[in-house]
């Protein structure tokens, strides 16, 4: 039996990419998963392949107050109380700023900003009640400015001072939060990235790795086995960080 066999873990974004990722290998791990997407079917599919009894999959749109509010409130009924959060949802909507719309600066906020809160505060009353909980948030090495992603780079760096309150707030209940922001890792994300910039994925990946001192693009392993880590109860005096998972220092 592993020490975190009973514990119930949230993964939001979890139908493709790092979030699938991280679902899977918190249920290595021991814990029972909830697997949160826009896409259901995507993330009951996840569920499946982890095992029956094991997980769930839910379909939400974390930016949705009543439907995070009910789902959560599922996850509690058929899991058991969540006490691990991992927010992780997120989208890109790149431009230069004076071509951005008012529209894509929103729903990238939303996402990402809004849906983060919305998520920890619907779960965050588990977490007191069990003075245990652990809250990971995806920011990005976006978060120290890059070029055509005004609207990520100030949502990913909000996560970071979300994070910090939480930590500061939730700390005498147990609850750790930490933030990992990933740099370049290979996804449907960084695929669709190339594409827009009209390169091809491989080459897209080759010169990324040139820049990367460990001279390869990450992949979401890299940043489940860090937040295995961060939600582990050995893990409990480390809180309001902020972990470049990037292959090499950042800033
Ligand atoms: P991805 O492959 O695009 O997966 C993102 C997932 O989030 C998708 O399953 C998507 O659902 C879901 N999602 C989007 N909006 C949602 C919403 N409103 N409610 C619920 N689910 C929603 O992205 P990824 O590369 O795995 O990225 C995961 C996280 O890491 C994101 O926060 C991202 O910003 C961050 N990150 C990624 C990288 C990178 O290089 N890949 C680097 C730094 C940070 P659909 O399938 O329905 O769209």
């Amino acid at each position: 039996m592993t020490e975190s066999q009973t514990r119930v873990a949230i993964v939001t974004g979890a139908g493709r990419g790092i979030g699938a990722a991280v679902a899977a290998r918190l249920a290595a791990d021991g814990m029972a998963v909830a697997l949160l997407d826009l896409d259901e079917s995507a993330a009951k599919q996840g569920a499946e392949a982890i095992g029956a009894g094991k997980a769930i999959g839910v379909g939400l749109d974390v930016s949705d107050a009543g439907q995070v509010e009910a789902a959560v409130t599922k996850v509690a009924d058929e899991l058991g109380p969540p006490t691990v959060l991992i927010n992780n949802a997120g989208i890109t909507r790149d431009n230069l700023l004076f071509k951005m719309s008012e529209e894509d600066w929103d729903s990238v906020i939303n996402v990402h900003l809004r849906g983060s809160f919305l998520m920890t505060r619907a779960a965050q009353k588990y977490m007191t009640e069990q003075r245990f909980g652990r809250i990971v948030n995806l920011s990005s090495t976006s978060a120290l400015g890059n070029r055509g992603q005004v609207n990520y780079s100030a949502a990913k760096a909000g996560m970071q001072g979300f994070t910090k309150t939480l930590a500061i707030e939730l700390g005498k209940f147990g609850v750790t939060a930490n933030a990992i922001a990933p740099g370049f890792i290979a996804t449907d994300m960084t695929a669709a990235t190339a594409e827009r910039l009209g390169v091809g994925f491989e080459e897209f990946k080759a010169a990324a790795a040139q820049q990367i001192p460990v001279a390869r693009v990450g992949t979401p392993d890299d940043i489940a086995h860090t937040v295995s880590f961060l939600v582990s109860e050995g893990a409990g005096f480390v809180s309001g960080q902020v972990i470049y998972v990037a292959g090499g220092p950042k800033d």
